[in-house]
């Protein structure tokens, strides 16, 4: 059986800057690119879930966001994508959900699809429905403080389920890894 991370994008791998869809305004959390190498060479399968109800509401389309991953990929130094699969939800939170946090279902497809241990996957995330999509799929959830200040920090709810939180993905990744 494998272990994996699945990872929010905004947030957690750049600064969230509402409803990113541009190339130009992507910009890196400190650290990221190293945080995913050392994760992945600690065996680590990468899969990227993300929230995007900007193509839900008709703010941009998928393919917009596509080429903003496939830019941050290479901003992040890797000449092939690291990420096994990427699941982008483009529902609005007024729609019917489907791969939208904090459904499970991206999370327990990929699972069964690459035979991965629920004991050894982690969703790490910046918002409430990061953790809630990791506990509803059986896995482990870890809360980054990287995301918008300004939403506030769901500590009733993390305290509640002893949720570990993490300045960054980088301090997240050097204590598992370390
Ligand atoms: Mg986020």
């Amino acid at each position: 059986m494998s272990k994996a991370l699945f990872l929010d994008r905004d947030g957690t791998l750049v600064v969230d800057t509402h409803y990113l869809h541009k190339p130009e305004d992507l910009q890196l959390i400190a650290g990221i690119g190293d945080a995913l190498r050392i994760a992945v060479k600690s065996g680590y399968l990468l899969f990227l879930f993300t929230n995007q109800s900007g193509i839900g509401r008709g703010f941009y389309t998928l393919e917009d966001a596509e080429h903003c991953n496939q830019c941050m990929v290479e901003m992040l130094g890797f000449s092939e994508n690291p990420f096994t699969e990427i699941c982008i939800a483009p529902e609005t939170p007024e729609d019917a959900p489907v791969y939208r946090k904090p459904s499970p279902r991206f999370i327990l497809e990929m699972c069964d699809k690459y035979d991965l241990n629920p004991d050894f996957c982690w969703m790490v995330g910046d918002k409430l429905c990061d953790i809630k999509a990791g506990l509803n799929g059986g896995i482990r959830a870890a809360f980054v403080r990287s995301g918008k200040a300004s939403d506030g920090e769901p500590t009733d709810f993390l305290e509640e389920y002893s949720i570990p939180t993490f300045d960054t993905l980088v301090s997240f990744v050097d204590e598992l890894t370390g």
